[in-house]
């Protein structure tokens, strides 16, 4: 990467359409997007009312049953779209740190990984397969055969959050189309943009008209009718818990993918490697400014290692530079916005406050707030008992590892963990204990790789991401019995 990424020039982004079908229209309304850093007014995004979300499902349900893709398209389509994706590179990376303030180094993650994402996907649509049924086997069975297809389950909705603005939609979009639906994307308000480039992808790979709705607007009115829409057979979610609840009330006995809140965690015993934990921790504490589900928000450290690792902390992130998220050393870079930069500011002043001691970090410039490292924390502290989506950890010393699981373990949410050990029966034993969707041994809570299961437990969510795992969710599993002669 060069030093620095050019912002865009103001109107770089111009009118973003929505996408209905094969036409590209105006919303009922309009609101402007801004570089989060410049300040520059990047263009205007049409608002897509009840009405036109109506269109956009039913220009899907549509283009599912009039322009099936085979396999081979869906697989050629989604590898297409992974080389355009690498082709645009630096115009994608400009959309990203434009309107979402990430630093180059993340916005260079989430391209790296969307790139992964579609290609699994692609791989996917090629593998999608059933398995055959021994009926014969049973009593009285036989001349018979049976074996199971999987079918598309219809139209999917993928309704995605701002702070994986290209990775996150692709976990969505990608396993959808590979299995075979149609897809509605309500990307988050703050990214349209981004969601944007994903959609020319798909289109310039050949991705036929209405497979891909793009509808925009806000949560509130866009999102939730697109919620209410009877059309749609799956909701593909990731964001908060709150509007995950929402979705699960409205779906009824249609299927979901909720990918939710958490207060993820990590541990690190007393015989880690301390230098590669405290490094992986700063890094799963700060990357996108600590707005990452799983981001390491308590951090548990056996009291014998206490010192040495907590100077290591506190040295990374001393060091880190925080600012500009275009010059590419920069390390930490704005929040989404100055009203969430105050929210989490007051959050850590309160536990200051209340008798914490701050090593680090602590206050904010507008929306940037410093990389913020707390001890002597209450687990009755916001910082504590709340997501705080933020650049904040909150190292906690024990003594015993059965009360660094059951603290860790001790919140609504069950996203994922981390534990640092080189003992095998110890890392083994939190495997089984702690109440996540994943646990990561030698890793933070915040390690995922692409083709991983990947999903929460407890208020964390349902069902797995991943596109092996995702295609299967977003497909119907159907039985075929065949007789022949006599059974
Ligand atoms: P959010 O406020 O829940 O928004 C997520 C998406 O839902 C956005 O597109 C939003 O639109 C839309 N939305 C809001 N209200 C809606 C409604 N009533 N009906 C339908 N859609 C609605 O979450 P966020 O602030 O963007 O993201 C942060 C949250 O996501 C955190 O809690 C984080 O932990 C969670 N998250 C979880 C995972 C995971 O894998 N478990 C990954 C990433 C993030 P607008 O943008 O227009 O409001």
């Amino acid at each position: 990467m060069t030093e620095r990424l050019s912002p865009p020039e103001a109107g770089a982004m111009g009118a973003l359409a929505l996408r209905i079908g094969s036409e590209r229209v105006a919303g009922e309304g309009s609101l402007p997007l801004h570089d989060r850093h410049t300040g520059a007014h990047l263009g205007d995004v049409a608002c897509a009312g009840a009405a036109q979300v109506d269109a956009a499902v039913t220009a899907a349900r549509h283009a599912l049953e009039s322009s099936k893709l085979s396999p081979q398209d869906r697989y050629r389509i989604l590898t297409g779209a992974a080389e355009w994706i690498e082709r645009h590179r630096t115009r994608i990376l400009t959309a990203i740190v434009a309107e979402s303030g990430f630093t180059v180094t993340d916005a260079t993650g989430e391209v790296n990984r969307c790139i992964q994402t579609l290609t699994l996907s692609a791989e996917e649509a090629k593998r999608l397969t059933g398995e055959m049924v021994p009926i014969e086997a049973a009593p009285g069975q036989t001349h018979r055969m049976g074996y199971t297809i999987r079918v598309p389950v219809g139209v999917v909705a993928a309704i995605t959050p701002f702070n994986s603005p290209l990775n996150t939609v692709a976990h969505k979009v990608a396993p959808a189309l590979a299995g075979g639906n149609t897809v509605v994307l309500k990307p988050a308000s703050y990214t349209p943009w981004t969601a944007a480039l994903l959609c020319d992808a798909l289109e310039e790979a050949g991705l036929p008209a209405g497979h891909l709705n793009l509808v925009l607007g806000s949560g509130g009115e866009t999102g939730q009718a697109l919620v209410e829409h009877h059309g749609v057979s799956f909701f593909a979610f990731t964001g908060s818990t709150e509007v995950g609840r929402t979705i699960r009330r409205e779906a009824g006995l249609r299927r979901t993918s909720l990918e939710l809140g958490s207060i993820s965690g990590t541990i690190v015993c007393e015989d880690a490697d301390l230098e590669d934990a405290a490094d992986k921790c700063f890094r799963a504490g700060f990357r996108k400014a600590g707005q990452v589900c799983t981001s390491v928000q308590r951090l548990y450290v056996h009291e014998e290692v206490l010192e040495r690792f907590t100077e290591l902390l506190v040295g990374a992130v001393k060091e880190a530079k925080v600012g500009d998220p275009y010059d590419a050393s920069t390390v930490v870079g704005p929040m989404i916005s100055e009203g969430e930069a105050e929210r989490a500011t007051a959050w850590v002043a309160d536990a200051v406050g209340a008798g914490a001691e701050l090593l680090a970090g602590g206050s904010r410039r507008g929306a940037l707030m410093e990389p913020t490292l707390l001890t002597g924390v209450d687990p009755a502290m916001r910082v504590m008992c709340e997501e705080i989506f933020a650049p904040v950890i909150s190292i906690v010393p024990y003594a015993s590892f059965d009360a660094a699981i059951d603290s860790l373990n001790d919140t609504p949410y069950g996203l994922a963990a981390g534990v640092f050990t080189k003992d095998l029966a110890r890392a083994i034993e939190a495997s089984h204990r702690l109440h996540v969707g994943g646990v990561h041994i030698n890793q933070t809570s915040s390690s995922r790789v692409n083709l991983m299961p990947y999903g929460g437990a407890k208020d964390s969510g349902t069902g797995r991401e991943g596109p092996h795992y995702a295609v299967r969710e977003m497909t119907e599993e159907r039985l075929v019995t065949m007789t022949w002669g006599k059974t």
